[in-house]
């Protein structure tokens, strides 16, 4: 085994793995970024996982996405823990808080770095609206630009200019041979009803940001370290999330990681066709249970009626 991997299975022993016995391998999760309280479309989502847990004899884990430290904010990601537990979800516990894990991310990038697979980019948000501004009329990404030469980076580095650190799609694809044999499962549907193996596409969104300037990681990277250290074989999200999986993909196959299988689900949408935003006071599930809804009826509103907690 490469020290990597003994690297992710130590991250499993030591924080996340489970001590009570379930009866199947699969392991699902609801990762939200607590940057405000759970509104109704976070409480169907998170149903949709545990019940998956629960018909499957497996594991629910919750995990709380909160590596932006300026958005993300300790008191809502209590209320979300104490939102969910009032509808009635269990979960295995130590909750993985992404903030406690940085050295993880770090340690992947590190070997990405290492064989080359990514690169300095210390364009500014100015700097990359103008590019989007630039770019041929209905080009999906601006072209990142690529690794600067030598030089022009020890320049900037010598200024202390801050940078982000970009996947290289095209060092990516010379170390992978190309992408024609990446694919995941989908089980169930992307906004456009993929479904079954879908071919990943991971160049739909260009050289993505792996570390933020601010951060030093960013959300694909954190989210393939997790799901592969928390053993995740199913994963369970919004179809707002199916391109992510693309991507997602492409880092599993360079970081030798296990690929889950993906069951994208639809959103929940409010009565006006718009989605559920955190700002709805009333649609949080706080909202909710202020104004005198039980944990049962809320369920039952969602489409899960049938699922029974202890907790009512
Ligand atoms: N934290 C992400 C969100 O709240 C979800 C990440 C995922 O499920 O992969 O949208």
């Amino acid at each position: 085994m490469s020290e990597s991997c003994s690297q992710f299975k130590r991250v499993e022993l030591d924080s996340d793995v489970d001590t009570t016995s379930s009866s199947s391998s699969f392991v699902t999760r609801f990762a939200p970024s607590p940057t405000g309280l759970a509104h109704r479309g976070h409480a169907f989502s998170a149903l949709t996982a545990f019940s998956a847990a629960r018909a499957a004899g497996g594991r629910f884990l919750l995990r709380l996405e909160d590596i932006d430290s300026v958005r993300c904010r300790p008191a809502f990601a209590a209320a979300f823990l104490d939102d969910l537990a009032w509808l009635g979800l269990t979960w295995a516990t130590p909750v993985r808080r992404q903030s406690e894990h940085l050295g993880d991310y770090r340690a992947a990038l590190e070997r990405l770095r290492a064989r080359g697979l990514v690169y300095r980019c210390f364009k500014t948000r100015k700097d990359i609206l103008g590019d989007i501004g630039r770019a041929p009329h209905g080009s999906p990404t601006p072209p990142a630009g690529g690794p600067l030469s030598g030089a022009g980076e020890g320049a900037l580095l010598a200024q202390g200019r801050p940078y982000a650190w970009r996947l290289s799609l095209d060092a990516a694809a010379r170390a992978l041979g190309g992408f024609d044999d990446l694919a995941f499962i989908e089980e169930g549907a992307g906004p456009d009803g993929e479904r079954g193996r879908i071919a990943a596409r991971p160049g739909i969104a260009g050289d993505v940001i792996l570390a933020r300037k601010d951060l030093g990681v960013a959300y694909h990277l954190a989210v393939v370290v997790d799901d592969a250290g928390q053993g995740v074989s199913h994963v369970i999200r919004g179809e707002d999330l199916f391109a992510a999986a693309h991507i997602q993909r492409l880092l599993q196959a360079l970081l030798d990681l296990p690929t889950p299988i993906y069951r994208h689900h639809a959103l929940l949408m409010r009565p006006d066709g718009k989605r559920f935003a955190k700002r709805d006071a009333a649609e949080t599930v706080r909202g909710l249970r202020d104004s005198g809804v039980s944990p049962a009826a809320l369920r039952a509103q969602l489409g899960f009626a049938d699922l029974p907690a202890e907790t009512d």
